[in-house]
């Protein structure tokens, strides 16, 4: 018997709640309600790039502060919006709110996108639309001496945290295998360095090329233009798909979005 929320009233580790336009993977373009939970296994720090950048779920995590019923409200008010983007954070650390979930999307005919590193497999009673994994290579762990966000500084015991979950292959592959479909988002920065990682990862899953949406590196415009051409050159000469974060370009930084 898989978990479920029974109180609707109860607070949750929803942080956001909001409507947007899906920028990113096969179901860019479509209106769609975010539930953004709170609370990660990672740490994501890409040198360059930044650290991740909804790092107040990961490294800061601030406290949730919707409940189910909310949920339901806001798809009560968009009653055109038949989409879910349940992204973090990471998700999969809450499997009765994952779970129960599931059960409003097949009451209403919504269609989940999840958004997950893929650390843990999580069943649910109904099996979620589309797994969108953005697998954590080696580029994503924190460096030593280096400064959080808020200030403060990464030791050995936060690296060891962020590799304890990292590229759980076992916990992808039962994923894929038991949710009704899924593809892969690698981020990409404009030297293209980790795409040996990624044809390593890719061939050891057996994950076809149309399954592979590389999205370009960048947490606000000015650097997203940067890594935006080399990546389309490069998925039009591998012929993988590509994706770029219209939200971002459209926004910038904001929150919410
Ligand atoms: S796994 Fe995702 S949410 Fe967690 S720290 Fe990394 S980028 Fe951020």
């Amino acid at each position: 018997m898989l978990k479920r929320i029974d109180d609707y009233s109860k607070n949750l580790p929803v942080l956001e709640l909001y409507t947007a336009v899906q920028s990113e993977g096969s179901r860019q373009g479509y209106p769609t309600i975010v539930v953004r939970t709170t609370g990660c296994t990672h740490r994501c720090y890409f040198g360059e790039g930044g650290w991740c950048d909804s790092w107040y779920t990961s490294i800061h995590p601030e406290k949730g502060k919707y409940n189910f019923q909310d949920i339901i409200n806001m798809y009560d008010k968009h009653p055109h919006i038949k989409e879910m983007m349940l992204t973090g954070g990471s998700p999969t650390m809450h499997p009765a709110l994952v779970n129960e979930l599931t059960h409003l999307a097949n009451e209403r005919d919504i269609f989940i996108t999840i958004e997950t590193e893929g650390s843990h497999f999580l069943p649910t009673d109904f099996p979620i639309g589309l797994l969108s994994i953005s697998p954590k290579f080696s580029n994503s762990v924190p460096v030593l001496g280096a400064t959080t966000p808020q200030g403060a500084t990464v030791d050995q015991k936060m690296i060891d945290r962020h590799n304890k979950h990292r590229l759980n292959l076992d916990a992808i592959k039962k994923s894929i295998e038991y949710h009704s479909d899924y593809h892969i988002k690698p981020v990409l920065d404009k030297d293209l360095t980790m795409v040996g990682e990624v044809e390593e990862f890719c061939k050891e899953l057996e994950i076809p090329d149309h399954k592979i949406w590389a999205m370009p590196a960048g947490d606000d415009r000015e650097s997203l233009f940067e890594s935006y051409g080399p990546v389309m050159n490069f998925v039009r000469d591998r012929g993988w798909r590509y994706t770029g974060r219209s939200h971002i370009m459209a926004f910038n930084t904001e929150r919410e979005v």
